[in-house]
Protein backbone atom coordinates (compact mmCIF):
# COMPACT_ATOMS: atom_id res chain seq x y z
CA UNK A 1 0.00 0.00 0.00
CA UNK A 2 1.00 3.36 -1.03
CA UNK A 3 0.18 5.93 1.58
CA UNK A 4 0.27 9.81 1.06
CA UNK A 5 -0.23 12.50 2.61
CA UNK A 6 -1.88 15.80 0.54
CA UNK A 7 -3.47 18.87 0.94
CA UNK A 8 -4.94 19.45 4.63
CA UNK A 9 -2.76 16.73 6.13
CA UNK A 10 -5.48 14.05 4.23
CA UNK A 11 -4.50 10.58 4.43
CA UNK A 12 -4.31 9.15 1.02
CA UNK A 13 -3.94 5.68 -0.97
CA UNK A 14 -2.02 6.01 -4.04
CA UNK A 15 -3.57 4.01 -7.00
CA UNK A 16 -1.54 4.52 -10.42
CA UNK A 17 -2.23 8.42 -10.99
CA UNK A 18 -5.39 8.75 -8.10
CA UNK A 19 -4.72 9.28 -4.65
CA UNK A 20 -7.75 7.89 -2.82
CA UNK A 21 -8.65 9.74 0.30
CA UNK A 22 -9.35 7.38 3.45
CA UNK A 23 -8.52 10.05 6.24
CA UNK A 24 -12.17 9.22 7.51
CA UNK A 25 -10.38 5.59 8.54
CA UNK A 26 -8.28 7.43 10.96
CA UNK A 27 -9.58 7.97 15.02
CA UNK A 28 -8.15 11.58 16.03
CA UNK A 29 -7.30 12.95 12.68
CA UNK A 30 -6.08 16.36 12.93
CA UNK A 31 -4.51 19.36 10.99
CA UNK A 32 -2.20 21.10 13.29
CA UNK A 33 0.92 20.34 14.34
CA UNK A 34 3.20 18.29 15.28
CA UNK A 35 0.01 15.58 13.85
CA UNK A 36 0.26 13.03 16.51
CA UNK A 37 -1.97 10.43 14.55
CA UNK A 38 1.00 9.88 12.16
CA UNK A 39 2.93 7.96 14.35
CA UNK A 40 0.08 6.18 15.56
CA UNK A 41 -0.89 5.51 12.84
CA UNK A 42 1.83 3.60 11.71
CA UNK A 43 2.39 2.37 15.19
CA UNK A 44 -1.23 0.56 15.04
CA UNK A 45 -1.31 -0.03 11.53
CA UNK A 46 -1.78 -3.86 11.61
CA UNK A 47 -5.25 -3.30 13.10
CA UNK A 48 -6.00 0.09 11.13
CA UNK A 49 -5.32 -1.38 7.34
CA UNK A 50 -8.51 -3.36 7.47
CA UNK A 51 -10.26 0.09 8.28
CA UNK A 52 -8.58 1.40 5.45
CA UNK A 53 -9.53 -0.97 2.94
CA UNK A 54 -12.85 -1.18 3.68
CA UNK A 55 -13.02 2.63 3.39
CA UNK A 56 -11.08 2.06 -0.46
CA UNK A 57 -14.54 1.01 -1.88
CA UNK A 58 -15.92 3.64 -1.42
CA UNK A 59 -13.76 6.60 -0.91
CA UNK A 60 -13.42 10.02 -3.82
CA UNK A 61 -9.98 10.12 -6.11
CA UNK A 62 -8.35 13.00 -6.99
CA UNK A 63 -5.71 12.65 -9.71
CA UNK A 64 -2.25 13.23 -8.20
CA UNK A 65 -1.59 16.18 -10.80
CA UNK A 66 -4.02 18.06 -8.78
CA UNK A 67 -2.91 17.55 -5.27
CA UNK A 68 -0.32 18.87 -3.15
CA UNK A 69 1.99 16.09 -1.88
CA UNK A 70 3.11 16.50 2.16
CA UNK A 71 6.09 15.18 3.84
CA UNK A 72 5.01 11.26 4.34
CA UNK A 73 6.36 12.04 7.92
CA UNK A 74 6.48 15.67 8.80
CA UNK A 75 7.75 15.29 12.64
CA UNK A 76 10.00 12.37 12.93
CA UNK A 77 11.80 12.30 16.60
CA UNK A 78 14.98 11.16 14.58
CA UNK A 79 16.60 10.93 11.05
CA UNK A 80 19.41 8.48 11.17
CA UNK A 81 21.68 8.63 8.43
CA UNK A 82 24.07 6.53 6.79
CA UNK A 83 27.36 8.71 5.95
CA UNK A 84 30.21 7.25 3.13
CA UNK A 85 27.60 4.01 2.40
CA UNK A 86 28.72 3.20 -0.95
CA UNK A 87 32.07 2.59 -2.36
CA UNK A 88 32.05 4.64 -5.05
CA UNK A 89 31.02 7.64 -3.37
CA UNK A 90 33.22 7.42 -0.89
CA UNK A 91 36.53 7.29 -3.26
CA UNK A 92 34.44 10.26 -5.20
CA UNK A 93 34.45 12.20 -1.66
CA UNK A 94 38.25 11.14 -1.50
CA UNK A 95 38.97 11.88 -4.88
CA UNK A 96 37.46 15.58 -4.29
CA UNK A 97 38.85 16.37 -1.18
CA UNK A 98 42.49 15.32 -2.04
CA UNK A 99 42.18 18.02 -4.61
CA UNK A 100 41.64 20.17 -2.20
CA UNK A 101 37.89 20.90 -2.49
CA UNK A 102 36.06 22.32 0.24
CA UNK A 103 38.84 23.15 2.58
CA UNK A 104 38.58 18.96 3.86
CA UNK A 105 41.86 17.25 4.24
CA UNK A 106 40.30 14.48 6.23
CA UNK A 107 38.97 12.11 3.63
CA UNK A 108 36.12 9.22 4.52
CA UNK A 109 37.16 5.90 5.08
CA UNK A 110 36.62 3.63 1.96
CA UNK A 111 34.85 0.55 2.83
CA UNK A 112 35.52 -3.43 3.49
CA UNK A 113 38.11 -2.71 6.42
CA UNK A 114 37.93 -3.56 9.99
CA UNK A 115 35.42 -2.73 12.37
CA UNK A 116 35.67 1.18 12.78
CA UNK A 117 37.20 2.76 16.39
CA UNK A 118 34.40 4.62 16.39
CA UNK A 119 31.97 1.51 16.90
CA UNK A 120 32.26 1.84 20.43
CA UNK A 121 30.62 -1.22 22.04
CA UNK A 122 30.36 -4.65 20.86
CA UNK A 123 27.76 -6.60 19.20
CA UNK A 124 27.27 -10.27 18.50
CA UNK A 125 28.29 -11.23 14.66
CA UNK A 126 26.04 -13.54 12.84
CA UNK A 127 27.07 -16.84 11.85
CA UNK A 128 28.71 -16.93 8.50
CA UNK A 129 28.41 -12.98 8.22
CA UNK A 130 31.66 -11.46 9.91
CA UNK A 131 31.46 -7.62 10.67
CA UNK A 132 33.17 -5.40 8.52
CA UNK A 133 33.29 -1.68 8.32
CA UNK A 134 31.37 0.12 10.54
CA UNK A 135 30.30 3.53 8.40
CA UNK A 136 29.48 6.75 10.79
CA UNK A 137 25.40 6.68 11.01
CA UNK A 138 24.64 11.01 11.90
CA UNK A 139 21.74 12.82 12.83
CA UNK A 140 19.99 15.13 10.70
CA UNK A 141 17.37 17.79 12.41
CA UNK A 142 14.48 16.81 11.29
CA UNK A 143 12.66 20.20 10.75
CA UNK A 144 15.08 20.19 7.77
CA UNK A 145 12.38 18.01 6.09
CA UNK A 146 10.50 19.17 3.43
CA UNK A 147 7.15 17.71 1.55
CA UNK A 148 7.44 16.01 -2.05
CA UNK A 149 6.57 19.38 -3.91
CA UNK A 150 8.42 22.00 -1.97
CA UNK A 151 11.33 24.20 -2.83
CA UNK A 152 15.32 24.12 -1.52
CA UNK A 153 16.05 27.07 -0.41
CA UNK A 154 20.10 27.68 -0.28
CA UNK A 155 21.81 29.23 2.10
CA UNK A 156 24.20 31.89 1.99
CA UNK A 157 27.93 30.54 1.97
CA UNK A 158 31.19 31.44 1.83
CA UNK A 159 32.91 31.64 -1.24
CA UNK A 160 34.14 28.00 -2.15
CA UNK A 161 31.40 26.09 -0.31
CA UNK A 162 29.04 24.35 -2.06
CA UNK A 163 25.87 22.58 -1.55
CA UNK A 164 25.37 19.15 -3.16
CA UNK A 165 22.61 16.63 -3.96
CA UNK A 166 22.48 12.98 -2.55
CA UNK A 167 19.70 10.75 -3.38
CA UNK A 168 18.74 8.62 -0.88
CA UNK A 169 16.68 5.24 -0.31
CA UNK A 170 15.07 5.29 3.32
CA UNK A 171 13.08 3.54 5.59
CA UNK A 172 10.41 4.48 8.34
CA UNK A 173 10.63 2.87 10.94
CA UNK A 174 7.23 0.98 12.16
CA UNK A 175 7.68 0.53 15.98
CA UNK A 176 9.96 0.80 18.78
CA UNK A 177 13.06 -0.57 18.29
CA UNK A 178 16.13 -0.44 20.61
CA UNK A 179 19.46 -2.59 20.12
CA UNK A 180 17.57 -4.72 17.71
CA UNK A 181 19.92 -6.91 15.88
CA UNK A 182 20.77 -6.89 12.39
CA UNK A 183 18.76 -10.36 12.01
CA UNK A 184 15.68 -8.43 13.23
CA UNK A 185 16.00 -5.18 11.94
CA UNK A 186 14.15 -5.61 8.66
CA UNK A 187 10.93 -6.44 10.36
CA UNK A 188 10.78 -3.06 12.39
CA UNK A 189 10.63 -1.58 9.30
CA UNK A 190 6.94 0.24 8.21
CA UNK A 191 8.07 1.50 4.68
CA UNK A 192 10.02 2.90 2.19
CA UNK A 193 10.44 6.46 0.30
CA UNK A 194 12.94 8.63 -1.51
CA UNK A 195 15.06 11.02 0.54
CA UNK A 196 17.38 13.83 -0.53
CA UNK A 197 20.38 14.51 1.73
CA UNK A 198 21.06 17.96 0.55
CA UNK A 199 24.76 18.77 2.18
CA UNK A 200 26.71 21.79 2.20
CA UNK A 201 30.22 20.45 1.46
CA UNK A 202 33.31 21.17 3.81
CA UNK A 203 34.53 21.22 6.93
CA UNK A 204 32.42 21.09 10.42
CA UNK A 205 29.85 19.36 12.22
CA UNK A 206 27.67 17.12 9.93
CA UNK A 207 25.10 17.39 11.23
CA UNK A 208 25.13 21.29 11.17
CA UNK A 209 25.87 20.81 7.23
CA UNK A 210 23.05 18.65 6.59
CA UNK A 211 20.42 19.97 8.92
CA UNK A 212 19.49 23.63 6.92
CA UNK A 213 16.11 24.39 6.63
CA UNK A 214 14.33 22.48 3.41
CA UNK A 215 17.66 20.06 3.71
CA UNK A 216 15.47 17.11 3.60
CA UNK A 217 13.03 16.60 1.04
CA UNK A 218 11.34 13.31 1.85
CA UNK A 219 8.59 11.61 -0.48
CA UNK A 220 6.29 11.17 -2.77
CA UNK A 221 5.08 8.55 -0.43
CA UNK A 222 5.49 5.74 1.93
CA UNK A 223 5.11 2.02 0.32
CA UNK A 224 4.55 -0.08 2.90
CA UNK A 225 7.38 -2.97 3.87
CA UNK A 226 5.40 -5.80 1.78
CA UNK A 227 6.13 -3.61 -1.46
CA UNK A 228 9.65 -4.44 -1.98
CA UNK A 229 10.53 -7.32 -1.33
CA UNK A 230 14.69 -6.48 -0.41
CA UNK A 231 15.42 -3.56 0.77
CA UNK A 232 18.72 -4.56 -1.10
CA UNK A 233 17.59 -4.88 -4.33
CA UNK A 234 16.15 -1.16 -5.21
CA UNK A 235 17.32 1.07 -7.96
CA UNK A 236 17.92 4.86 -6.68
CA UNK A 237 17.99 7.69 -9.69
CA UNK A 238 18.93 11.08 -9.25
CA UNK A 239 18.21 13.48 -11.97
CA UNK A 240 19.56 17.50 -12.25
CA UNK A 241 17.04 19.47 -15.01
CA UNK A 242 16.46 16.02 -16.89
CA UNK A 243 19.96 14.76 -16.58
CA UNK A 244 20.80 11.63 -14.39
CA UNK A 245 23.29 12.20 -11.68
CA UNK A 246 23.08 9.60 -9.89
CA UNK A 247 22.31 6.05 -11.09
CA UNK A 248 22.46 3.54 -8.50
CA UNK A 249 21.37 -0.02 -6.62
CA UNK A 250 21.16 -0.12 -3.05
CA UNK A 251 23.13 -3.93 -3.72
CA UNK A 252 26.08 -1.40 -4.10
CA UNK A 253 25.81 -0.44 -0.17
CA UNK A 254 28.72 -0.94 1.80
CA UNK A 255 26.24 -1.52 4.81
CA UNK A 256 22.59 -3.04 4.70
CA UNK A 257 19.90 -1.12 5.85
CA UNK A 258 19.25 -3.82 8.37
CA UNK A 259 23.10 -3.28 9.48
CA UNK A 260 22.26 0.72 9.90
CA UNK A 261 19.20 0.19 11.79
CA UNK A 262 21.45 -2.27 14.20
CA UNK A 263 24.14 0.45 14.89
CA UNK A 264 21.98 3.38 14.89
CA UNK A 265 19.42 1.68 17.10
CA UNK A 266 22.58 0.61 19.10
CA UNK A 267 22.93 3.92 20.55
CA UNK A 268 19.20 5.72 20.82
CA UNK A 269 15.67 3.87 20.30
CA UNK A 270 14.16 4.70 16.71
CA UNK A 271 10.27 5.24 17.35
CA UNK A 272 7.34 4.61 14.97
CA UNK A 273 7.47 7.21 12.19
CA UNK A 274 11.27 7.83 12.30
CA UNK A 275 13.69 7.95 9.42
CA UNK A 276 16.38 6.04 8.60
CA UNK A 277 18.36 6.93 5.41
CA UNK A 278 21.32 4.27 3.81
CA UNK A 279 23.41 6.95 1.95
CA UNK A 280 24.05 8.41 -1.03
CA UNK A 281 25.60 6.66 -4.38
CA UNK A 282 28.30 8.25 -6.38
CA UNK A 283 27.74 11.40 -8.48
CA UNK A 284 26.81 14.07 -5.86
CA UNK A 285 27.38 17.51 -7.19
CA UNK A 286 26.82 20.82 -6.87
CA UNK A 287 23.05 22.73 -7.27
CA UNK A 288 22.66 26.08 -7.68
CA UNK A 289 19.39 28.13 -8.03
CA UNK A 290 17.04 27.48 -10.56
CA UNK A 291 17.53 23.80 -10.63
CA UNK A 292 14.67 21.34 -10.61
CA UNK A 293 15.99 18.00 -8.50
CA UNK A 294 14.35 14.30 -9.22
CA UNK A 295 14.46 11.34 -6.94
CA UNK A 296 13.18 8.11 -8.21
CA UNK A 297 13.18 5.31 -6.19
CA UNK A 298 12.41 2.70 -8.78
CA UNK A 299 9.16 0.70 -7.26
CA UNK A 300 8.04 3.41 -5.10
CA UNK A 301 7.65 6.62 -7.47
CA UNK A 302 9.87 9.90 -7.86
CA UNK A 303 9.34 13.39 -6.78
CA UNK A 304 10.72 16.98 -8.21
CA UNK A 305 11.77 19.66 -5.94
CA UNK A 306 12.59 23.63 -7.22
CA UNK A 307 16.17 24.70 -5.57
CA UNK A 308 16.12 28.61 -4.95
CA UNK A 309 17.81 30.98 -2.68
CA UNK A 310 16.71 31.57 0.59
MN1 LIG B 1 23.78 11.32 2.74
Amino acid sequence: MRLALFDDWRLGVVEGDLVADVTDAIEGHSTEWPYPWIPRMIANFDRIRPRIEERLASSRRLPLAEVKLRPPVPTPFNIAAAASNYKAHAAEMRTMMDAGRFGGTAAPPVGGGAPSESYESALPDVEGRPHGRRGEVFLKSPTSIIGPSDTILLPELVPGKEVHHEGEFACVIGRECYRVHRKDAIDYVFGYLGLMDITVRGEGDRSRRKSYKSFTPIGPWIATRDEIPDPQDVKVNLYVNGQIRQDAHTSDQIEGLAEVIEYASHCYPLMPGDIVTTGSPAGVGQIHEGDRVKLEIVGIGDFTVDVESL
